[in-house]
């Protein structure tokens, strides 16, 4: 039967839970205030902001702020195109492939888990995607380091997931491409780990993990990113909504875009620029993470999956010893105000998301709860 979606159980929503999931996810709660107050009138110019104009001034005004935080923020070198798309990672992972590949042509992918496999997938319908390594056997606990692969010398770019959300690991070190531009899926860690802008060609991110809401992507192409795009555009190959010569050259104002989505992620930019920016976001994810990681390793009821060396630091990801007492964990934990922590179908047990919005407190918390959890199950 449908629930009326206002026919809510008396108490939820009054406080907010500890909020885990995987996305969309937790966002800091002034943001949220900000986007409340914006909701009836935006910048106080009587439109609210879901019934604004994209070709408004003020609207024009949130689109520039957004690219110049995202600027400041993550380093962006001033000849890279920031670019705020719909239709999440999953299309750019054909996107990116079909402005950077001409027929025939190949790539190279490093296989760490369901969405580099999908980005596999996709770039499979344009070219020729080269999987140069592969932790399929090995459930996906790892990612390799420089000297585990080789890079095709005929590839025309490098592509790799820098954070892998279902998986829980991430690379800790700027990953070699053999010298050939390098494209990342960055959805789940952007602007919580350290990233050098200037070393990749793409970078792209669904914004519902780090960055705002569901429904914007944001996209960064380097020179010749945009130039390989122009290649395959004047030849007639892109269509126009899949055309990134088409976005950059409008300002992503192209089309219509997530209006309310840009308006957010300006909002999360300038709470990181009031927080320490990246290099805050950088130590209070450590702090979490690291947090989470020594419980799981003082306590034999806890079965961490990602390889020591390979942990994410923004999605903690393990099993019970005795894998029929997650279901009790899970529902336990929901009951004692920490939600969001069921494992991805494709590793079971438990996830704990600690992106940028996730508060220590909400860790704190959660830590508690395994350490009582423990001492009474075990
Ligand atoms: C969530 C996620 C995706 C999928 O993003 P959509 O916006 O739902 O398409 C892709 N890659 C990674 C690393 C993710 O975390």
């Amino acid at each position: 039967m449908l629930k009326d979606r206002k026919a809510r159980p008396q108490g939820v929503g009054q406080s907010r839970i500890h909020n885990f999931g995987a996305g969309p996810a937790v966002l800091p709660l002034s943001v949220m205030q900000e986007v409340q107050e914006a909701l009836p009138n935006l910048d106080g110019s009587g439109f609210g902001l879901c019934e604004i104009s994209h070709r408004s001034a003020t609207f024009q005004s949130v689109v520039d702020s957004a690219m110049a935080r995202i600027r400041r923020v993550l380093s962006v070198p001033d000849d890279y195109t920031i670019l705020f798309l719909q239709g999440g990672a999953s299309l750019q992972f054909y996107m990116t492939a079909l402005n950077l590949l001409k027929p025939d042509e190949q790539a190279d992918f490093l296989e760490t888990g369901g969405w580099s496999k999908k980005a596999i997938g996709e770039a499979n319908r344009v070219g020729i995607p080269h999987n140069i390594w592969s932790d399929s056997e090995n459930g996906f606990r790892s990612v390799p380091s420089d000297s585990d692969y080789t890079v095709s010398e005929d590839s025309i770019y490098f592509h790799y997931t820098s954070n892998n959300t279902l998986m829980g690991t991430q690379y800790h070190h700027l990953p070699d491409s053999g010298g050939k531009p390098r494209v990342v899926d960055a959805s789940s860690d952007i602007a919580g780990v350290p990233i050098d802008v200037s070393a990749h060609d793409i970078i792209y991110a669904g914004a519902q993990k780090n960055l705002g809401p569901s429904g914007v992507t944001l996209v960064i192409l380097s020179p010749w990113a945009l130039a390989r795009a122009q290649e395959n555009s004047d030849a007639g190959r892109l269509p126009t909504m899949l055309d990134y010569t088409v976005h950059a050259s409008k300002g992503s104002l192209f089309n219509t875009p997530n209006t309310f989505g840009i308006f957010v992620l300006d909002c999360v930019f300038k709470w990181l620029e009031e927080n320490g920016g990246l290099e805050g976001a950088i130590a209070r994810n450590r702090a979490k993470s690291s947090l989470i990681y020594e419980e799981l390793d003082s306590d034999e009821m806890w079965i961490p999956h990602a390889e020591k060396s390979s942990r994410s630091v923004m999605n903690v990801t393990w099993r019970c010893a005795n894998e029929e007492l997650e279901s009790v964990f899970l529902s336990e934990a929901e009951t004692a105000g920490l939600g969001g922590l069921k494992g991805h179908r494709s590793v079971g047990g438990i996830r704990a998301s600690l992106y940028n919005g996730c508060p220590i407190e909400s860790v704190k918390a959660l830590v508690e709860f395994m350490r009582d959890f423990s001492e009474r199950y075990s």
